[in-house]
């Protein structure tokens, strides 16, 4: 398929999506006239999967150099102090940045779910940890009980399958199920990233924090990537309500992460 073809069929899915880079392009835009933040002084984060398919050219301009957050469907594996330690690590006067989402493959057919690789001739998966997530929440539905059961063999997968479950009847019988499950994912990466936040809020002394959410869509290697946006959010980090956990906060080495 060619670019027009791709995207004709990517719209019926996502119908706001647009290529990477002119996605990035604008909102890039927008923090420097809307609110004079400047990408040389912001710090980006990712939590995004680990799969190589998502760092893509079309979204150099935040990968170049980020604080990674996400693994396997891209949750925030790095938690309450991984948020800490990228709180601190912002420049003196910058700002955050969070780039954050599950990705979806299209394949030169169009089927959702399925992507072809540079250097490979066949599709795999794509998110192929939420494919799997999938075949298990099926099998569970129409076999035997499935759990996902903790083990630091796999610990990301089996995180990311716990964290699905509590909506594995509506991802099941739903219309699409590839799509709903990543639709979910989102849903959970973002959760989780809030409520690091307000857990970490003191440890901000930026002034705002930026959020950029959505889902990636990666296509053939000769043609962009796109990204559908659900959210971009200036915070101020002073609005922040703040939550407060476990002290954790009570080790020297908590204040220089
Ligand atoms: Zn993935």
């Amino acid at each position: 398929m060619n670019l027009r073809e791709t995207e004709e069929i990517i719209k019926k899915s996502f119908p706001n999506a647009l290529p990477g880079d002119e996605i990035l392009d604008k909102y890039f835009k927008t923090m420097l006239e809307e609110y004079e933040i400047k990408p040389d002084k912001t710090l980006f984060a990712t939590s995004i999967c680990s799969d190589d398919a998502n760092f893509s050219a079309d979204f150099s301009k935040i990968l170049s150099r980020p604080f990674v957050m996400g693994g396997l469907g891209g949750l925030p594996y790095t938690g309450i102090t991984g948020m800490v330690a990228y709180a601190h690590h912002i420049p003196d006067n910058g700002n955050a940045f969070i780039f954050y989402g599950p990705h979806i493959g299209f394949n030169g057919n169009g089927e959702i779910g399925r992507m072809r690789r540079p250097g490979q001739s066949h599709d795999t998966n794509s998110c192929g940890a939420l494919m799997l997530a999938l075949d298990r929440l099926i099998t569970e539905d129409h076999e035997e009980v499935y759990v996902p059961l903790s083990s630091e063999l796999d610990f990301q997968q089996t995180m990311l399958e716990r964290s699905l479950m509590p909506f594995k009847h509506t991802i099941v019988h739903s219309e699409n199920p590839k799509l709903e499950i990543t639709l979910y994912t989102y849903n959970v990466i973002e959760k989780m990233l809030k409520k690091f936040i307000s857990i970490a809020k003191n440890e901000f002394h930026c002034e705002k924090i930026i959020l950029l959410g959505g889902i990636i869509i990666n296509t053939d290697p000769e043609l962009p990537d796109y990204l559908d946006v659900k959210n971009f959010e200036v915070m101020n980090v002073k609005d922040i309500k703040s939550v407060k956990t476990h002290d954790f906060s009570d080790f020297v080495a908590f204040k220089d992460l």
